[in-house]
């Protein structure tokens, strides 16, 4: 199903309007297709440009990885049992000083040390577990323990971790990171017109020759395109979807969003859509921390977190948005009723 959407977001990119030249690849990082668009720039230059993201990404996949050993990110997380110090490189430091910034402004919503949890939930694995209960005791340990970014240490490149409880998982935002990465390697290489999207979370740079590049976000329910975006140059458009990765048992569905202060999933928010200027890492954990703070509080974390376009789906049907996200959204069919709320 994924791959149908990622197709549909480039399909909505629209044919080539110019002579310029077109380069496409398709990588696959973080159980994710990572779709790599470049234009204006000979074939050559861009599979150049392109081998080298790939490069990247391998070690990404490797070094940023929340279950599969051998990477940085899991010798953190084994460390984080006894509370040994480990020693971070510059490719996964900048990563957890990240995590600790959206930690800070999401009021704790956006905490990327509830990798334990997640794990316990079963989503440390390529496929959720089926028909298994879920271990609701262990989770609720754990959650007990209270895991957060403010546990974990940095001292230079020495990182240490303060609670056993803690495990860093990078996967609310890391598809963010590694498309702004992307894109300033293909702007070093002298590329001005790109788009790269990570399982339908969309970066661009330039323009889609004599048009803006034009984004499709999801509907949570049909598998459609509820609205899409004309996006300039620079922007990012996340999307984080509660139906991306679920588990089902006694007939209620438990997705991979997890609630810090609860450590069980987020249930009343379908997706959220969010849209920045120069930094898709924020607009992806922006995405996860709003669904969190569902339909009510939203509006708050967003205004703390800097986000002014943003619109969540909520179970029972109401579209919540910005002001900003109300004047961009372009419907082809009837507009639905949407919920305006300023960011506040
Ligand atoms: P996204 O699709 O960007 O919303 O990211 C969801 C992923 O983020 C999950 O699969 C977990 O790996 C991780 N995650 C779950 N809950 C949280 C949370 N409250 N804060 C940060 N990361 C989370
Ligand atoms: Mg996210």
């Amino acid at each position: 199903m994924k791959r149908v959407w990622v197709a549909a977001v480039l399909l909505m990119l629209g044919g080539c309007g110019d002579k310029d030249t077109e380069t496409k690849s398709s990588e696959y990082v973080f159980g994710t297709l990572v779709d790599i668009t470049v234009r204006g720039v000979s074939t050559e230059k861009a599979n150049a440009a392109i081998a080298e993201l790939r490069e990247g990404f391998r070690r990404m996949h490797t070094d940023w990885h929340a279950w599969k050993p051998g990477g940085e990110l899991m010798r953190l997380n084994s460390a984080c049992k006894t509370g040994e110090p480990v020693q971070i490189s510059d490719f996964t430091l900048p990563l957890i000083k990240d995590a600790q910034t959206y930690f800070e402004t999401s009021d704790g919503l956006f905490n990327a040390a509830v990798g334990e949890i997640v794990g316990a939930w079963g989503f440390h694995a390529d496929e959720p577990p089926k028909g298994r209960t879920p271990p609701f005791d262990q989770i609720d340990r754990l959650a007990a323990q209270h895991p957060a970014m403010t546990d974990v240490h940095v001292d230079g490149h020495t990182v240490t971790c303060a609670n056993p409880a803690v495990g860093l998982d990078f996967g609310g935002f890391a598809k963010g990171a590694a498309v702004d990465w992307a894109l300033h390697t293909l702007k070093s290489k002298g590329i001005a017109d790109a788009v790269v999207s990570a399982g339908g979370n969309v970066g661009t740079m330039g323009s889609h020759g004599d048009r803006p590049w034009r984004i499709g976000i999801r509907d949570p329910k049909t598998w459609g395109v509820i609205a899409s975006v004309a996006v300039a140059a620079n922007e990012s458009v996340y999307t984080s979807g509660n139906y991306e990765r679920f588990r089902e048992h006694d007939g209620v569905r438990y997705s991979h969003i997890i609630d810090p202060r609860t450590g069980w999933p987020v249930q009343h928010v379908l997706s959220t859509t969010v849209i920045t200027t120069d930094d898709g890492s924020l607009a992806d954990a922006a995405s996860t921390a709003l669904t969190v703070a569902g339909p009510d509080d939203w509006p708050r974390i967003a205004k703390r977190m800097g986000i002014d376009t943003a619109m969540l789906v909520d179970d029972a049907g109401h579209i919540y948005v910005t002001p900003k996200m109300a004047e961009r959204l372009i419907f082809d069919g009837p507009k639905p009723e949407l919920v305006v709320r300023a960011v506040e």
